[in-house]
């Protein structure tokens, strides 16, 4: 562990009781006010019973399944055929996506994945088919982990209540099986609806998008989403990052919807090849640059923003 790494631990470790009592008062993190987001507003939500996710329908078998209770606002989406159904992210594992899928559909399941990062992957473990990227950084994420997933649910990660029954001592990400590697191009049959993967590379190695041609979806990950894109972590690479959303403002003309998996679920296409001019015009040293605290830097450009490292100073 690095040593910037102990320090926030021991932070944490430090401050924990004191926003633990803060949140007892009525503590609500920053990001919790900005909740609910007024896009949802217009979309058609149902089972609204339950309590850890919002579900929102969109057309006859496509559904976002929305985490607003934890500061990621990570969203995973199911889509539906006629013979079976295709899981593009399990969320965070706090509530159970697989009861609320079961609600959605009876037909079988298979889980993708947009890329392996924890929030993403939460329930990955509760189902029995799973397709992975045949990369190391999928096959090692799959044996899951602790440390990620604790540090989501410290006190000004969650707004509002965890679900009943919810365990945060034992809270990790799970292991899971990866039951058929997948790569670049393989399309699934959903039976009326077929998806394909296209391979984008950058946010993470093993990070995909999802178009569903026919009806002009195209599911963008972390790759894209309305809000700021975090490319700070040491498996991201902007140089891949940049060819795969060149790759994907390519299609924009093709796409009617994209659906992004963090905080907002519509975005017009036009915003792609608004994003290749962007995060190029950040990385040639355009637009406004705030620190964020241990070694990152919000850049902000034409309503975009990019969470990255800063370049190393000196021995670190
Ligand atoms: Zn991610």
């Amino acid at each position: 562990m690095s040593f910037g790494k102990r320090l926030a631990r021991l932070l944490v470790i430090c401050f924990l009781p004191s926003v633990l009592a803060a949140q007892t008062a009525g503590y609500k993190p920053e990001w919790c006010k900005e909740l609910p987001r007024p896009e949802y507003k217009t979309l058609q939500r149902v089972l609204p019973e339950e309590p850890w996710f919002e579900i929102y329908k969109f057309s006859q078998g496509v559904f976002a399944i929305y985490e607003p209770h934890q500061s990621e606002e990570v969203i995973s989406y199911l889509i539906v055929g006629t013979k079976q159904g295709l899981l593009f992210d399990t969320g965070m594992g706090i509530g159970n996506i697989k009861s609320v899928v079961s609600r959605l559909t009876s037909r079988p399941v298979v889980v993708l994945n947009s890329h392996t990062h924890n929030d993403h992957v939460g329930d990955n473990w509760r189902f029995q088919f799973i397709y992975g990227m045949d990369t190391a950084f999928t096959r090692a994420n799959a044996k899951g982990s602790r440390e990620d997933a604790q540090a989501e649910i410290t006190p000004d990660q969650i707004c509002g209540e965890l679900p009943v029954g919810f365990n945060s001592k034992t809270y990790a990400t799970k292991p899971w099986r990866i039951s058929l590697f997948v790569h670049d191009g393989f399309k699934v049959n959903l039976g009326g609806r077929t998806l394909e993967i296209i391979s984008v590379p950058g946010h993470t190695p093993d990070a995909i998008a999802l178009i569903d041609r026919q009806n002009g979806l195209l599911f963008t990950g972390d790759t894209y989403y309305p809000a700021p894109i975090w490319l700070y972590r040491p498996e991201t690479d902007l140089d891949a990052y940049v060819a795969s959303v060149k790759r994907l403002a390519a299609l924009a003309p093709q796409i009617k919807l994209v659906l992004g998996a963090h905080n907002i679920p519509v975005a017009s296409p036009d915003v792609l090849p608004r994003l290749v001019d962007a995060i190029q015009a950040v990385r040639s040293g355009k637009g406004e640059v705030k620190a964020e605290g241990a070694g990152k830097a919000m850049h902000t450009l034409d309503g975009f923003k990019f969470l990255l490292a800063e370049p190393k100073k000196g021995i670190d």
